[in-house]
């Protein structure tokens, strides 16, 4: 009797198989929608938790060296602040279409994508405990798992996702919660504020910041 399904026809179905599958993750890895929050709760939670040994953590900006942040889009000039009105979930800083936005501080590319409203987006989580995010992009320049120094190039300053204008929505996170940019960098003078920061997290989950001046 004849083989129905003979070696070569078993082994080209499965050669099929395994192709339609390397094509599925690879159009979920470039086109897919990524969903922040959701992100955050998985990946910061598994990957790092600033809050590991207790319910505050500091971070002390005053010992900063050149090489450990870096204003997130040098020469910008501030558009529009953190809340306000229309609750505003970060910072609009803008300078030209086409400039480079820039890591504010050494950490890994958790996310580089797309995202609903925000465009092309990357999130960095830091060492120090904090999450950045740049949004807005006409193209993102990292891939998730890089690593970076504070001040490389992560993206191009557009106006993709919900924006009128090319400029770049910052914002600063703890544990995917953003906060007011502003009690970290000085927009008005693009440097970051000599101070220790104190974050802490509250019994019903939320957070305070507080910070103590330095001199
Ligand atoms: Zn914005």
């Amino acid at each position: 009797m004849k083989n129905l399904y003979p070696l070569n026809v078993i082994l080209l179905f499965i050669a099929q198989w395994l192709m339609f599958n390397v094509q599925c993750s690879m159009v979920y890895a470039q086109d897919e929608p990524v969903d922040i929050d959701e992100w955050q709760v998985m990946k910061v939670a598994a990957a790092r938790d600033p809050f590991a040994h207790g319910n505050q953590f500091t971070i002390n900006f005053a010992n900063y060296t050149v090489e450990e942040w870096c204003y997130p889009l040098p020469g910008a000039k501030l558009l529009s602040p953190f809340g306000g009105e229309r609750h505003h979930g970060g910072t609009d800083i803008k300078t030209f279409a086409g400039d480079t936005t820039r890591a504010a501080f050494p950490g890994e590319v958790i996310l580089s994508g797309t995202q609903y409203g925000y465009g092309y987006c990357v999130v960095l989580r830091h060492a120090n405990g904090l999450e950045t995010l740049y949004s807005h992009h006409s193209r993102n320049l990292v891939k998730v798992g890089q690593w970076l120094h504070a001040g490389d190039p992560i993206g191009i300053e557009g106006r993709t996702g919900r924006a009128t204008t090319d400029h770049l929505h910052f914002e600063t996170r703890v544990k995917g919660k953003a906060f007011d940019s502003e009690r970290i960098f000085d927009h008005q003078n693009r440097t970051l504020r000599r101070q220790v920061f104190i974050v802490t997290r509250q019994k019903n989950g939320s957070l305070i910041f507080t910070s103590e001046e330095v001199k």
